[in-house]
């Protein structure tokens, strides 16, 4: 049998436990919501980086455009001044300063293809963060719909154990109720079953006489682990039964010989 005070001590014990895995989920909650809030940061930030260094390879490449643009001038000053040359020199001065142009603007038109090149790649990654952050806002936006409804839920789960256990509590001795506490606080939990000779609270053997006061209903304390023991037949495993099944068969095939 269990003592019924103990046994108000268990249903006051299995209430603090829900209450601190309420608590703990409860508490995880804004934690899972903001790492969900950084992630979309995150992203939000790769899209506007994309976006930047698309617009600064845009930048690069009108800058490029209007020094082409600059040597192309060149040319045709140089062109022009090929017609009133007066000597061989001169005229070869002139020519090379144009193959000196048409050498830079070779080069500065490699230089933009590679930035269009970048551009290319860039455009490729906007889209991916653009998508990427379209698909964790829509994540965002369901999770802490599905939140703000579990929240509620636990909050109401918790205030109603909460309630529980103060009720609970009221029917509990003074004496009794404090070295629960006293043992809880140091323990993480106050009482253990017994079951098999052994405290389930620290896995030690009991000795003999205080399996049997503990399962006369006597409230004692672990002699290990001090917490106050309760023995529940309900829950003691049926070993009994078999053994007396196997004792009985036993005893039917030695029977046969002996009637
Ligand atoms: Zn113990």
């Amino acid at each position: 049998m269990i003592h019924p005070q103990l046994e108000t001590l268990t249903f006051i014990q299995e209430a603090e436990q829900d209450i601190a895995r309420l608590r703990r989920e409860i508490e995880a909650l804004p934690k899972r919501l903001a790492e969900l809030e950084r992630k979309l940061a995150a992203e939000k930030l790769a899209l506007e980086q994309a976006e930047k260094a698309i617009k600064e390879e845009e930048t690069k490449r009108r800058r490029l455009e209007s020094d082409i643009k600059d040597q192309q001038q060149k040319i045709l000053k140089f062109r022009e001044q090929t017609s009133s040359v007066k000597t061989n020199e001169q005229y070869a001065a002139l020519q090379h300063e144009i193959g000196f142009a048409e050498a830079e603007i070779r080069r500065i038109e490699d230089r933009e293809l590679e930035s269009m090149e970048r551009s290319e790649h860039l455009e490729a990654q906007r889209a991916k963060a653009k998508q990427e952050l379209a698909d964790q806002t829509r994540v965002v936006e369901l999770e802490k719909e599905a939140a703000r409804a579990t929240s509620t839920e636990q909050q109401a789960k918790l205030a109603s154990l909460i309630d529980e256990r103060t009720r609970l509590r009221a029917n509990v001795d003074e004496d009794l109720l404090a070295r629960y506490d006293r043992i809880a606080a140091a323990r993480g939990t106050g009482v253990a079953r017994v079951q098999g000779q052994r405290c389930l609270g620290c896995q030690m053997a009991l000795r003999p006489q205080v399996w049997n006061q503990v399962r006369m209903g006597e409230i004692l304390p672990c002699e290990s682990c001090a917490r106050l023991l309760y023995y529940d037949p309900e829950l003691e495993p049926a070993v009994e039964v078999p053994a007396a099944k196997a004792k009985r068969k036993k005893a039917d095939t030695g029977g046969d010989e002996e009637d």
